[in-house]
């Protein structure tokens, strides 16, 4: 049987009690039916870009999005779950579609967009979104679910937030620009990112990770008016938006750093991203993120939330 170290970026995660993997619509909807009706725990599992999956998981029905399939209707685009979202990007560029040209270089799935509102370098993927389709877990029916009732927010959705079910395809609604254009821009953010080990890599263990393990942390302005004058910081409505990375650095782990003994370490390249030296438990991951997280606390007074999905802990 696979283990979900095989099938996510940070290589950690033990045998799932079943994995059924859906490579059309139908499969996917009679394989969630099939587990929600035996009452099992389950997961859905796509691209395993964002999941932290605990080494003992025999209880665990997982569910593996794989479906394909793209509709082109002039710039409105339905896309199926299991789409490469970069490849979805190139798609986009040379068609002209514009919006996600940022986005290039995120790993994973279409349909795991949504669930985080994948962002970088200025874009989130909630602004093109017009609606997804979505089988629900209460009433075991497709629905189209329109983008304003997604409550989409930095890093957050309902899904996240919640809303059992599956996204089962995307539709966009892009506004036009020059492919030349949003080329130029993706090859200038997947310069940035490889940079920072945030492009999948498998010969580098700077790569082997979640991306970002946790989400920039929001304050009051008057808790922000306590940090260091160096400390960077962007105004958000009422609120300020502070860098995990930098609270990360100043609190004194260094990238590189690992705990005595552990392969799990900080990213050699970015101090946000948590890694894999090769042969990680799933526990000295999370060990590592505790430790940073109750270093950060003890230091600024701020709990780091994390940004991936922690399953089974
Ligand atoms: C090197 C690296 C760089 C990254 N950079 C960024 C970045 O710049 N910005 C950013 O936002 N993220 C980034 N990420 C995080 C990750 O790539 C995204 O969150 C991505 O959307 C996850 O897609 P996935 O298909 O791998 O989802 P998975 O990891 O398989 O799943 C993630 C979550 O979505 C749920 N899910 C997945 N598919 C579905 C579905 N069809 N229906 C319902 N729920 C579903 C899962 O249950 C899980 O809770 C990065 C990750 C890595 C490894």
């Amino acid at each position: 049987m696979t283990r979900l170290a095989e099938l996510t970026t940070i290589r950690v995660g033990g045998t799932p009690k079943e994995l059924l993997v859906a490579n059309t619509k139908d499969e996917l909807v009679s394989s969630a039916l099939k587990v929600w009706d035996e009452n099992d725990d389950w997961f859905v599992l796509a691209g395993g870009s964002n999941v932290v999956a605990s080494d003992t998981l025999s209880h665990l029905s997982v569910i593996q999005v794989k479906t394909k399939g793209i509709e082109i209707s002039g710039n409105r685009v339905t896309v199926q779950a299991g789409e490469d979202w970069d490849g979805f990007v190139t798609l986009a560029n040379q068609s002209g579609w514009a919006g996600i040209e940022s986005l290039a270089g995120i790993p994973g799935t279409v349909g795991a967009a949504p669930v985080q509102n994948i962002g970088a370098y200025g874009q989130e993927v909630s602004a093109v979104i017009e609606s997804v389709e979505f089988l629900d877990y209460q009433t075991r029916e497709l629905i189209v679910i329109d983008k304003e009732f997604c409550k989409f927010a930095y890093r957050d959705s309902s899904f996240k937030q919640g809303r059992k079910g599956i996204i089962v395809s995307v539709t966009f609604n892009f506004t036009e620009s020059e492919p030349e254009a949003l080329q130029k821009v993706s090859a200038d953010v997947l310069a940035q990112r490889a940079g920072k080990g945030m492009v999948l890599d498998s010969k580098d263990h700077d790569t082997w990770s979640c991306g970002s393990f946790f989400t920039n942390p929001f304050v009051s302005e008057s808790f922000a008016r306590t940090l260091p004058l160096d400390a960077p910081r962007w105004e958000s409505g009422e609120e300020v938006k502070l860098s995990a990375a930098w609270l990360i650095e100043h609190s004194g782990i260094a990238k590189g750093f690992s705990l005595g003994g552990s392969k799990a370490a900080i990213s050699s390249k970015h101090a946000l991203a948590i890694t894999n030296r090769g042969g990680a438990t799933s526990e000295e991951i999370v060990e590592l993120a505790s430790f940073i997280q109750t270093q950060v606390g003890n230091t600024y007074g701020i709990y780091l939330v994390p940004e991936p999905n922690l399953l089974g802990f």
